[in-house]
C-alpha cells in the first residue's frame, strides 16, 4: 500500500520501439541505484521493467513510462514504475507473460489514476538509504538528468555481466545447499541412532521389570502357599491336641474327685497342676483353631441390624467378672443412639471383650473403659485404658502372632489375641487401630462401617 504519486516524476521516458526497451531496462536500473535499492533489487526491478515493456509494446505498440519516490503507510520509501499504456487495454488487464515477473517486484497490478491506466510496479527502499527529501529528490533528478542513455548493446554486456553474476550465486547456493543437506543427513543419522539406543535401553529396561515382576508374582504365590500351610497345619495340630488335652482335663477330675480313691496332699497338689496346666494348653489349642479359621477365610459373618445396647450390656456382665482389680473400674459407656449397625454379633463381641479383657488383664491403677461413637458412615469403638502404654516401635509387632511384649507387663496369654482381633475386624470390612505411650495408657479403636462390609 503506497500513498497516491505526489510531486514530480523521478524520471520519464518514451517505449515505442524494440531499442527502447533496453533504455527502459537500463534507466530503471539506474533509478534503482540513485534511491538506494541494493544491487540484487535493481537487477530484479530492471528486469521486470523490461518484462512488461516488451509485453506492452506488444500488446498496445508502447507506453510512456514514469518513476515514483512514495512514502508508504509502513514508513518506509517505495520506489515505483508506472507504465501507461499509449492505446487502451484488451478488457483493460494486463498479465505478464511470464508470470515469474509479479515475483520480482513488491506489487505488480493495473491502476487507474485520474482517469489514466497505468500498469504500476513498486519495491521497498531499504531502511538504511536515505531519506529521499525533497532537496535529494531533485538532486537524484539531477543525477539521472546527467547520464545519458547508452546503446543497447552496452545494455546488454551489462546484462550479460548481471546473468553471469546471477548464475554464479545460485551455483553457490546449490553449494551451500548441498553442505547443509550433508550436515542435515549426519545429524539425522546422529539421532536415529540415538533413538535406536534408547529404544534398546528402554527395551532392556522393560526385559528387567517383567523379570522382576515375575519373580514378585513367584515369591508372592511362594508365600501364599508357605501361609495356607501353616494355617492347615495350625488347624489340624490344634484339632489333633484338642481331644487328648480334654482327655487330660477329665481325667485329672476323675482323679482329684472325691468319688475316687484319696490322694496325698502333694499327688492332689500335682494333679491340680496338671490340670490348669492342660487348661491353658487347651485354650491355647483354640485359640490357634480360631485364628487358624479365620486366616484360611472359613469364617463366615453372619450380617445382621445389631443392636449395641444389649451387646454392651452383656460385655458389662461377663467382664466384671474379671475386674477383680480393687483399684481398677471397668466402665462400658451407653452406647449413643441410634445405637445400630450391621455387623456380625458375635464376631464384634469377641473383639471387643479380647480387647476390654487385655485391658483388665494389663492396667493396675484407674480404668477401662468402652465407648463407642458414630462418625459419619462409621462406628468407633475405643478400648481406653490408664494401664503401662506400649511403646511407639511395638505398635505393628503386638498384631504379630505370639508377639508378647517383654518385661513387667508380661502376665500370661497367648499372644494371639490382638492377631486374632485384628483378622475379625477385617472380615467385619473394619480396622483396629492402637494409640499408646508408654506410661500413658492405651486406646485401641476398632472402626466399622455403619453399613457392613
Ligand atoms: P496376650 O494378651 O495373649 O499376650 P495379645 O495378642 O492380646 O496377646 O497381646 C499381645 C501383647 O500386646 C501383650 O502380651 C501385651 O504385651 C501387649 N498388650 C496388649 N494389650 C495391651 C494393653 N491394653 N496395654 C498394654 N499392653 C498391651
Amino acid at each position: 500500500m503506497t500513498e497516491e504519486p505526489a510531486g514530480l516524476p523521478l524520471l520519464q521516458m518514451a517505449l515505442r520501439v524494440e531499442q527502447d526497451i533496453f533504455v527502459i531496462r537500463q534507466r530503471g536500473r539506474e533509478v534503482a541505484a540513485v534511491v538506494g535499492l541494493e544491487h540484487q533489487d535493481q537487477v530484479r526491478i530492471a528486469t521486470a521493467l523490461s518484462e512488461v515493456a516488451r509485453d506492452l509494446l506488444r500488446m498496445v505498440g508502447g507506453a510512456d513510462v514514469s518513476f515514483h519516490i512514495d512514502a508508504g503507510v509502513d514508513g518506509r520509501f517505495h520506489l515505483r514504475a508506472d507504465l501507461a499504456p499509449v492505446a487502451p487495454l484488451p478488457d483493460g488487464r494486463f498479465e505478464p507473460q511470464s508470470g515469474a515477473v509479479s515475483r520480482l517486484v513488491d506489487t505488480l497490478s493495473v491502476s487507474t489514476v485520474q482517469g489514466v491506466t497505468v500498469v504500476r510496479m513498486s519495491r521497498r527502499v531499504p531502511a538504511n538509504a536515505p531519506t529521499p527529501t525533497p532537496e535529494r529528490l531533485a538532486e537524484f533528478r539531477a543525477e539521472l538528468g546527467r547520464t545519458a542513455p547508452s546503446s543497447a548493446l552496452d545494455e546488454l554486456t551489462v546484462q550479460n555481466g548481471q546473468l553471469i553474476a546471477a548464475l554464479d550465486e545460485v551455483r553457490s547456493q546449490r553449494d551451500e545447499l548441498a553442505v547443509l543437506n550433508e550436515e542435515l543427513a549426519e545429524t539425522n543419522r546422529g539421532v536415529l541412532a540415538l533413538y535406536n539406543q534408547l529404544t534398546e535401553e528402554l527395551e532392556e529396561t522393560n526385559r528387567g521389570v517383567v523379570a522382576l515382576y515375575a519373580e514378585l508374582d513367584e515369591k508372592s504365590a511362594q508365600l501364599r502357599a508357605a501361609s495356607e500351610s501353616k494355617s492347615r497345619f495350625l488347624a489340624n495340630v490344634s484339632h489333633e491336641l484338642r481331644a487328648p488335652v480334654t482327655a487330660i482335663i477329665g481325667l485329672g477330675r476323675l482323679l482329684a474327685d472325691s468319688a475316687s480313691d484319696p490322694l496325698t496332699t502333694e499327688q492332689a497338689r500335682q494333679v491340680d497342676l496338671i490340670r490348669s496346666s492342660a487348661a491353658d494348653l487347651l485354650g491355647l489349642v483354640n485359640e490357634l483353631l480360631d485364628l487358624a479359621k479365620a486366616e484360611s477365610g472359613r469364617i463366615e459373618p453372619d450380617w445382621a441390624e445389631v443392636d449395641l445396647r444389649p451387646l454392651f450390656g452383656q460385655l458389662r456382665g461377663t467382664l466384671r467378672a474379671l475386674a477383680t482389680r480393687p483399684g481398677v473400674e471397668l466402665v462400658v459407656e451407653e452406647p449413643p443412639a441410634p445405637a445400630v449397625l450391621r455387623t456380625d454379633e458375635v464376631l464384634l463381641g469377641q473383639v471387643l471383650r479380647n480387647l476390654l479383657h487385655n485391658g483388665l488383664k494389663f492396667t493396675e491403677r484407674g480404668e477401662v473403659r468402652l465407648r463407642a461413637r458414630q462418625s459419619d458412615d462409621r462406628w468407633n469403638f475405643s478400648v481406653i485404658d490408664t494401664g503401662p502404654g506400649i511403646a511407639p516401635e511395638l505398635h505393628d509387632r503386638i498384631f504379630e502372632e505370639f508377639y508378647q511384649v517383654p518385661g513387667a507387663t508380661r502376665v500370661g496369654g497367648t499372644g494371639l489375641g490382638l492377631p486374632y482381633a485384628r483378622r475379625l475386624v477385617m472380615l467385619l470390612g473394619g480396622t483396629l487401630e492402637l494409640t499408646s505411650e508408654p506410661g500413658r495408657g492405651s486406646t485401641f479403636t476398632v472402626s466399622l462401617p455403619v453399613g457392613g462390609a
